[in-house]
């Protein structure tokens, strides 16, 4: 609709984890519905070129997109709030950009010139943040949320490169939001706003002054404390927005409605816009808070106690919830544990059982254990990744009898490797964005669950992995009953397996969570939740059964 496109800079002050990738997704979703072509990128102040070679626990879950780059996990965010698929160029780190300079440094580009932070780092910076307005479809506004933390010295290059492009645009086409805390003192029994007012101060010494503030906090913020932050920190009253914390991410856009953020936000950008049109969402969050029933699913991972390592899964089963009415409780589980104490103790009174990807072997013979009890016991499971392939060997050693069974990315010796590594990876030896990665076809069989969940023959789905189902063991694994749901076009790599005789048995090599979007839960997901819930369903009713009978006496008695 504009003429020019209109730039919004995402910054966060006092503490990191403020949810500042939820608050750029909220706002890019809000402007969306109104009517705006909105595209929000991240830019991350670290060396690495991407998250891809960072572990879980320095990162948390590293986002596959389908042209297969691998990303932070704000993109995630930014996918599932404006319901669109993004690009590599939605997610820039220092490492790129120094990478860039440093190449075009040794080609001789800046032959004569020292190369410096300021201007060449800089100037780089702003490229990659304009190199949107040079697309067909230009957006109308750019969302570019900065990671790190005001006062950060990494974060300073792009703070400098955002003032300089907020200069440049002018006041009228960049507005900078800065989403900061506003905590709750419980001794003095009240909200403090001197963090927020530093954090605004340190803003302002780099030449950038806030347009509005989101204030995170545990309860709404009165009146008189927007009032204060607003004297304070010079942002109007109306633009000091309350971001108390909600039961669900999906509710925080309709908070900021609530408080006219997106009005002020056109009008700041001098544009009359229809108000948004939120029913479906505020449809969705009144689901989530009045679910019919509770279900419990287990999950067993390596991770189990960082959940920002399965961002993506537990977004997906909450959309997956969503659809049939239920809360879904994850239940996480320790492989470790699984194979000290058994799997018994910890699955009992499971409704599925979701084992997700992963890497390297600790944990693993857990896994396959848990999959063992479920598969035996025919409850709902889901195989992702790693959880396929550990579901193809314990099938393999318990049910074809190969007692050896394993995968070659534990083991090189072995007699069974009924997983192994993928033709293509042979011979690589860089480790950073050398996987099979991004969206592939899969054909699906027909006559299978996974057919019925999708409808469709053929699909895409997003991959990060280099081992795969062996083929020298396709033939023994179907004729034991494991059926190949889903194949490469080509017919050489083995996708989806399933267990037809089961309530629910689906592996998959990729990563169906990566899609999942609130509005639109990923089949697989929105078919296991339900599959879990019938599951529970039935075993509350077998025990209503069981409560009608009439007491037996005569054993009592005798
Ligand atoms: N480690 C396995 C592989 O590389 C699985 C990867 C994953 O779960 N993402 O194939």
């Amino acid at each position: 609709m504009s003429d020019r496109t209109r730039y919004i800079f995402v910054t966060g002050g006092v503490v990191s984890s403020l949810g500042k990738g939820i608050a750029a997704s909220s706002i890019g979703l809000l402007l969306k519905r109104r009517g705006l072509r909105v595209a929000n990128m991240k830019i991350d102040p670290y060396l690495n070129v991407d998250p891809g070679t960072m572990s879980p626990f320095q990162h948390g879950e590293v986002f596959v997109l389908d042209d297969g780059s691998e990303t932070d996990l704000d993109l995630g965010h930014y996918e599932r709030f404006l319901d669109e698929s993004l690009t590599r160029d939605h997610n820039v780190t220092t490492g790129q950009i120094y990478n860039t300079v440093i190449t075009r440094e040794r080609r001789g580009d800046y032959l004569g010139a020292t190369v410096q932070v300021i201007p060449h780092i800089t100037e780089e910076i702003k490229n990659r943040i304009k190199k949107f307005e040079k697309i067909e479809d230009k957006p109308d506004v750019i969302i570019v949320e900065i990671g790190g933390t005001v006062g950060d010295i990494e974060s300073l290059p792009f703070l400098e490169a955002i003032r300089q492009l907020g200069q440049e645009e002018g006041p009228d086409r960049s507005m900078f939001i800065h989403v900061t805390l506003v905590p709750y003192v419980r001794t003095a029994g009240e909200f403090k706003t001197k963090p927020t007012q530093h954090s605004v101060r340190e803003l302002r010494e780099i030449g950038i002054q806030p347009n509005m503030l989101l204030c995170r906090s545990a309860k709404p913020l009165s009146d008189s404390l927007r009032q204060k932050i607003s004297l304070f920190c010079s942002v109007p009253p109306r633009a000091v927005i309350s971001a108390e914390d909600v039961s669900t991410i999906y509710e925080v856009p309709l908070k900021y409605y609530a408080q006219k953020a997106d009005e002020i936000i056109s009008k700041h950008f001098g544009w009359e816009l229809p108000d948004p049109d939120m029913m479906d969402w505020e449809g969705m969050v009144e689901k989530i808070h009045n679910p019919e029933r509770s279900i419990k699913i287990g999950i067993c991972g390596k991770y189990v106690n960082l959940r920002d390592a399965y961002k993506s899964i537990i977004e997906a089963f909450a959309h997956g919830g969503v659809y049939s009415n239920a809360e879904v409780n994850l239940v996480w589980v320790s492989s470790e544990d699984i194979k000290q104490r058994g799997a018994d103790k910890f699955l009992h009174d499971m409704d599925g059982l979701l084992i997700p990807g992963g890497f390297g072997e600790r944990g693993v013979e857990g896994k396959i254990e848990a999959i063992r009890y479920v598969r035996e016991r025919n409850i709902p499971f889901f195989g992702i990744c790693l959880g396929m392939q550990c579901a193809v060997i314990e099938f393999a050693r318990n049910v074809c009898g190969l007692k050896d069974a394993h995968s070659y990315e534990f083991y090189r010796e072995l007699k069974h490797p009924v997983i192994h590594l993928m033709a293509d990876q042979e011979g690589v030896t860089e480790l950073g964005g050398t996987m099979r990665l991004g969206a592939y076809p899969c054909v699906i069989d027909k006559k299978t669950r996974t057919y019925e969940a999708y409808r469709d023959t053929e699909i895409h789905e997003r991959h990060r992995h280099r081992y795969e189902l062996n083929n020298a063991y396709r033939d023994m694994l179907v004729e034991s009953g494991l059926t190949m749901a889903g194949i490469s076009p080509d017919g050489r790599l083995v996708e989806i397996v399933e267990l037809p005789e089961h309530r629910w048995f689906i592996g998959v090599q990729f990563h169906p969570e990566l899609k999942s979007r609130p509005t639109r839960p990923h089949p697989l997901f929105r078919e296991f939740v339900r599959a879990s819930v019938k599951y529970h369903d039935e075993k509350r009713d077998r025990v209503l059964d069981d409560s009608d009978k009439p007491a037996d006496y005569t054993r009592s008695t005798q």
